[in-house]
């Protein structure tokens, strides 16, 4: 009830900020030339960035000048510019020092739990097979090799490295020596040791190497994924073998900006991520292709991304289809691109998900999601973000034992392989809700 009325508020609070005057980024145009052609050599502005192929940003005074001017130029495929996503505060985080809270947890599990001996996994309904995702009795049963480590690129509002169940599982980059303030390894980034901030920049305009952030939102979601398993404190993350990349782009109040967001895809495929967990999203695009653009271009490195479906229904009433009323970076078409909706635990779709025949793919655990959160703190939480890094974590370790998946075959393995439901059938691509064991088994057949 918390949870509906959190939303509640949201909904009568996004009409006044329609007006944003924070709308786009004052000097920023996105500039895709065509195939054959070059950027025009006329053009004035102050600097400019190549994305990728025939992608710019450019940095200039007055960009709907510089757009204007570029209309009907044969050279130019789109020109866009750099959109902010609307203010919304992140789900509110039910803390479990409340009695009811742990009440609920008491009642959940229908299940032994016995793969995993960190203290609080007993609270992790999502490892069960009746309503989640069948990850304790994959455990039991694992393929007799060791798979394949996979790095997940946690894009979001940044991730405590230091916490105790994190600290063991953060991806490393070893060619950078930390604070030295050089660009050891040369990939354009100073200090970056366990990912990047787009949000805190140099003197130079660079992303900063500093991914802590100070928001509970991404900590949440990372030890979702990947927490340590059986280290006696804590809880266990959905796979085992992966890395978590912490790119902090999302600021606390989600109003993320698309240059930040192409720039940590590209950050995160270019050093290895095979993952990108994206629990964020916006209403508004402006008829913007750049983040789907990049999202295409990433897939050729082998990169899924997995997308949630957003947080705006009211079910079992009303439902928001996200087919009919679109969600980015959730409704782009891209075939490496996999949206999530939201469980709980009893099965069904939490009230708050979003859904959407074509556009939502899957259903995951996301309701009463216990994991990590900042200062070796752990906490509830609910939303269809919580359900993405349920999805990411069963991504990456079908990926782990079977790496040779393209994101596209690996998207298509997931589900197929989903527990087919019922009342998802309408709701969802797959109709089901994502499995752990039987994704292993179905990759086996292939
Ligand atoms: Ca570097
Ligand atoms: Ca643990």
């Amino acid at each position: 009830m918390k949870l509906t009325l959190c939303f509640l508020t949201l909904s009568l609070s996004l009409p006044l900020l329609a007006s944003n005057v924070r709308n786009f980024h004052p000097n920023h145009l996105f500039i895709k030339v065509k195939d054959g052609f070059e950027l025009p050599q006329n053009l004035k502005f102050d600097s400019k960035k190549n994305i990728f192929g025939n992608l710019y940003l450019v940095s200039v005074k007055n960009p709907s000048f510089l757009e204007e001017s570029l209309k009907n130029n044969p050279a130019i495929e789109y020109t866009q510019k750099d959109f902010y996503g609307e203010k919304t505060s992140a789900p509110k985080l039910e803390r479990l020092d409340s009695a009811s809270a742990q009440m609920k947890f008491n009642q959940s599990l229908d299940f032994m739990m016995s793969s995993f001996n960190d203290p609080q996994a007993s609270k992790l309904w999502a490892f069960g097979d009746k309503s989640g995702m069948s990850v304790e009795s994959a455990y039991a049963n694992l393929p007799n090799v060791t798979p394949m480590e996979v790095i997940v690129a946690v894009v979001d509002t940044g991730v405590d490295h230091r916490h105790e169940d994190l600290k063991d599982v953060m991806w490393v980059n070893t060619a950078e020596i930390p604070g030295d303030k050089i660009d050891n390894d040369k990939n354009g980034y100073v200090d970056d040791v366990h990912g990047i901030n787009t949000l805190v920049r140099d003197a130079q305009g660079k992303a900063t190497g500093d991914t802590m952030g100070s928001h509970w939102h991404g900590t949440h979601v990372a030890g979702t994924i990947a927490a340590t398993q059986n280290n006696g404190v804590g809880i266990a993350g959905v796979a085992n073998n992966v890395k978590i990349m912490a790119i902090r782009t999302v600021p606390d109040d989600a109003d993320e900006l698309d240059s930040n967001i192409v720039e940590a895809f590209k950050y995160a495929a270019q050093n290895g991520a095979r993952v990108i967990n994206c629990s964020f999203g916006k209403s508004k695009n402006e008829g913007g292709m750049v983040v789907r653009d990049v999202i295409n271009e990433i897939s050729k490195k082998g990169v899924l991304v997995v997308a949630s479906a957003g947080n705006d229904s009211m079910g079992p009433f009303s439902w928001h289809d996200n087919d009919k009323d679109p969600k980015y970076p959730a409704s782009f078409d891209s075939q490496n691109l996999m949206v999530i909706a939201s469980t709980t635990n009893s099965g069904g779709l939490s009230s708050f998900s979003n859904v959407g025949k074509k556009s939502v793919d899957i259903a995951s655990p996301g309701s009463n999601i216990f994991s990590t959160v900042k200062d070796n703190g752990y906490g509830m939480a609910s939303g269809t973000s919580m359900a993405a890094p349920n999805a990411s974590g069963v991504a990456a370790m079908v990926l782990g034992y079977f790496p040779h998946l393209s994101p596209v075959e690996l998207k298509e393995v997931l589900m197929k392989s989903s527990v087919k439901v019922e009342e998802f059938k309408s709701k969802t691509a797959s109709g089901g809700r994502i499995n752990l064991k039987t994704a292993l088994e179905y990759a086996l057949t292939k």
